[in-house]
């Protein structure tokens, strides 16, 4: 289904429209229009980044494109913030500044789409592996919906009045992109933003359709490392060793206590051991295991709590095999907060969202334990606000429903967003957006 053509249904049958929504309307309209001229380009553009993509901190080709794409309607654009940041900023008379940020990098995924467009791109990540490289988390989607809504607010300046800085953000899916644009001056050297944006695909919900979460979305991200150490030695030969094996393993299963046994049962967590690396060879035990964790929590109490409880397992099965006592490390450097959307602006978002798009395509989705950057934003102290677009072709959304074939989500190499109309409905909800903002502001 063509998104163009459910906007005009609801807006066409609404007969008495709050006054907001009359003056939303004339707005919208302009917005489709515009999309209209502009769809085979975006495609084109959104298409060209998914074919090409780059993993966190190697964003060159994807950042420059941007770069490319918002000096072109006029954007003052400034590159290499935070190292493969793009920052475009425009301006256009006395108003609010409202940042709009698009993530740009991909995963360390070998595509399996079969789509025209698919990735073929093999690279080396940091720690020199060769590995295939997708853009499995739609960044490539919300990178074009950024250039799209450039090009549609740039050619809107009479009828708003105010600042945009748009960002082309790396990195975030070590969760380091944020940070790091932020730390190299985004709000000191750019024009401090009254308000901050992001969108991002979601492929359990179908196209056209959006979703949100009026305050905690999503978890606190840590990622732990612990190095186990024993005493290595022949594998006929226990007793002569410190087995670093079997204490990792006794050390796993007692990590899932944490959860069971110290966690109040109405406040999730997660500790996930996602990668155990030890020994060479069947008959030798070798001196030292590395695990790697992530750690899921809802608050700064219960994360430093939690942190805790890791440590202290992992040192008191270590004392009880009378091994070393392990290396456990939590990364500060990839920390990311928990996300919030703030009630009031979301209230806000979400009465326009069903203005724009049909009170039944916008969906409040329930907490996840999942992760995102942009929460850095709003520890910076803006004001904040993050939805998700639906990326599901409509069939096989309401297949699944019935039972039928799961949905493909992010992250997975099978991941294929329906392109036009998760598009559409992304530079449609974030023009509006923007819109709205500017014209809050003046009125207070
Ligand atoms: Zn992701
Ligand atoms: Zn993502």
């Amino acid at each position: 289904m063509k998104v163009a053509s459910f906007v005009s249904i609801v807006i066409g049958s609404c007969m008495a429209l709050p006054a907001s929504a009359q003056e939303r309307k004339p707005n919208a309209a302009f917005i489709q229009k515009k999309l209209d001229a502009e769809a085979d380009s975006l495609l084109a553009l959104y298409k060209q980044i998914h074919a090409f993509p780059e993993l966190a901190f190697q964003e060159e080709q994807t950042s420059a494109r941007l770069a490319k794409e918002l000096r072109k309607v006029g954007f003052t654009v400034t590159e290499k913030v935070g190292v493969t940041g793009v920052v475009g900023v425009l301006k256009n008379g006395v108003g609010p500044t409202v940042l709009v940020r698009a993530d740009m990098d991909a995963l360390p995924i070998i595509e399996d789409t079969k789509l025209a467009y698919a990735s073929k791109v093999r690279t080396r990540d940091k720690d020199g592996l060769d590995v295939g490289v997708m853009h499995a988390c739609g960044h490539d989607m919300n990178a074009a919906c950024l250039v799209g809504t450039a090009r549609v607010m740039a050619q809107m300046k009479d009828r708003w009045q105010g600042t945009l800085v748009f960002i082309g953000q790396p990195a975030e899916e070590i969760g380091a992109g944020a940070r790091a644009m932020l730390e190299d001056g985004l709000l000191q050297k750019f024009p401090r933003p009254d308000f901050a944006l992001a969108l991002h695909c979601d492929g359990r919900y179908p196209a056209g359709h959006v979703n949100y979460r009026e305050g905690q979305m999503q978890a606190n991200v840590d990622s732990v490392d612990i190095i186990v150490k024993g005493k290595g030695g022949h594998g006929a030969a226990p007793h002569a060793t410190i087995d670093p094996i079997v204490l990792a393993a006794r050390i796993i299963l007692d990590l899932q206590t944490i959860v069971s046994r110290e966690r109040n049962p109405l406040e999730p967590a997660v500790v996930t051991v996602g990668s155990i690396h030890g020994g060479t060879k069947h008959n030798i035990i070798p001196d030292e295991v590395k695990m790697q964790l992530t750690v899921r929590t809802m608050n700064d109490k219960s994360r430093a709590e939690v942190l805790e409880s890791i440590t202290r397992i992992a040192t008191a099965a270590a004392l009880g095999a009378r091994a070393p006592e392990p290396i456990v490390k939590t990364r500060g450097e990839s920390f990311t907060p928990a996300l919030y959307n703030e009630s009031e602006l979301t209230k806000k978002m979400v009465a326009l969202f069903k203005d724009v798009v049909g009170t039944e395509r916008v969906h409040e989705r329930p907490m996840s334990m999942g992760g995102e950057d942009f929460s850095q934003f709003t520890r910076a102290g803006l004001r904040t606000f993050y939805w998700h677009l639906g990326t599901a072709d409509p069939g096989a959304f309401a297949e699944s429903k019935k039972g039928g074939k799961a949905l493909e989500n992010t992250h997975s190499p099978y991941y294929a967003p329906v392109p036009e109309p998760t598009l559409r409905t992304g530079v449609l909800t974030m023009s509006m957006a923007i819109l709205e903002l500017m014209n809050e502001k003046k009125t207070r």
